[in-house]
């Protein structure tokens, strides 16, 4: 089975393992028995995800020798992933807990919403208790389970803001079971599938070759095909969070390649628009951008080319109709990356990027306006 390990400098643990293996959900009880054994278990899901796995995991569970775990379900979406949810799961470990002899376990069943929401509580409960994450989607395979990155969404008087309240606290480990992917919706999947392609933009151009020469075969949600694929991306992660665990360092910025106008669109779509669909049509933004501010090497150019044959071949959108351009370019200037000055992630070739610091915002927006008409 592919395992990478995170390792740590600062942390109190020194790191963890990140399993990526087909069918692992069914040997998750067998692994966690190893280091977890005796422990009461408080799994963090929502009722869609366990509906499609719960059953598994508490059978598997089980057979690792575990007494029954107890479940929380929240609700399903973005706007769940909020104070009034933490608090309650806050409510309901509190109550489980009581008088309760043995060590706590909590389990987190889910994309990165339950991920973020749920790791925030354990990691916040009794100023932190012991996690596993088990992430579904692939977006939450490659990216949000892996850093340590935990929180909510919070309503301040200017509106909610996404991830305002947090920590970084890292699981125990990560156990991804790519046979999950089976029953996600083809659009969240290929939305996973921005993040990974992303990843090899930055760091891996071997990579973007294996994404490039099947497109279609990764729309599959084939276990065996994608879990090599997963293993590199959270190599890559793994690797930028070892170096700069608490994101101080600025190498963790590099990962916002796409983020600056995909979150832009994001935003102005009102969330109609998936993060990774966002991502794909700021990777491609970024990419003209790069080649505007003579950023792109010669080969930078033509796999400029490549890119976007790769992202319309995994259909995502790179032109964007029905967005009010007004919003867009303001949601760019809001973007908190521009708090004295503009700094964007550009592409010079394949897995090869840089920060690159604008002073006027207005070639960018320029970049954004001819893609959205
Ligand atoms: P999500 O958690 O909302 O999941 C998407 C949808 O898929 C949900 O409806 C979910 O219930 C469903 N689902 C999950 N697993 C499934 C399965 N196996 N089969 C069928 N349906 C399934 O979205 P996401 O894309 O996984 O995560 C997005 C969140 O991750 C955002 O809140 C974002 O801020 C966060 N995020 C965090 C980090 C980090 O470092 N912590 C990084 C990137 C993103
Ligand atoms: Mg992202």
């Amino acid at each position: 089975m592919p395992t990478v390990q995170v390792r740590l400098k600062e942390a109190r643990t020194s790191g963890y393992p990140v399993h990526i293996e087909p069918g692992l959900i069914h040997r998750a009880g067998k692994l966690l028995r190893k280091q977890f054994a005796g422990c009461n278990v408080f799994i963090i899901s929502n009722p869609l995800v366990f509906g499609l796995w719960g059953r598994a995991l508490e059978a598997s569970l089980k057979g690792g020798g575990f007494s029954r775990p107890l479940w929380h379900l929240v609700k399903d979406g973005e706007r769940h992933k909020s104070f009034k949810e933490y608090q309650k799961i806050l409510a309901a470990l509190a109550a489980w807990d009581r008088g309760l002899a043995a060590k706590p376990l909590v389990l987190l069943l889910g994309g990165g919403v339950l991920g973020d929401l749920g790791g925030f509580a354990a990691a916040t409960y009794k100023r932190g208790i012991p996690f596993v994450q088990i992430p579904t989607t692939l977006l939450s395979m490659v990216d949000s389970s892996v850093g340590g990155k935990l929180g909510i969404d919070f309503d301040t008087p200017a509106g909610r803001v996404k991830n305002l309240v947090g920590c970084f606290a890292q699981p125990e480990a990560v156990l991804a079971d790519p046979q999950c992917l089976a029953t996600l919706h083809p659009r969240q999947l290929r939305s996973g599938l921005a993040e990974l392609v992303k990843t090899a933009v930055l760091f891996d151009a071997p990579l973007f070759a294996k994404l490039e020469k099947n497109p279609a075969r990764l729309l599959q949600a084939d276990p065996a095909f994608l879990t090599p694929l997963i293993a590199a991306g959270v190599a890559h992660k793994a690797s930028v969070v070892a170096r700069d665990e608490f994101d101080r360092k600025g190498l963790r910025i590099l990962l916002n390649l796409g983020h600056t106008f995909g979150h832009a669109v994001e935003a102005a779509s009102g969330f109609r628009i998936l993060h990774g669909e966002a991502v794909a049509f700021g990777m491609a933004c970024a990419g003209d951008l790069a080649s505007s501010e003579g950023l792109l090497t010669r080969r930078g150019e033509a796999d400029r080319a490549r890119l976007t044959v790769l992202l319309e071949a995994l259909g995502f959108k790179l032109r964007l109709k029905g967005l009010a351009l007004p919003a867009v370019l303001a949601a760019l200037g809001h973007d908190k990356k521009f708090e004295g000055g503009a700094r964007f992630v550009l592409p010079r070739a394949l897995g090869h990027c840089v920060t690159h610091s604008m002073k006027k915002l207005a070639p960018a927006q320029a970049v954004l306006s001819a893609r959205l008409r």
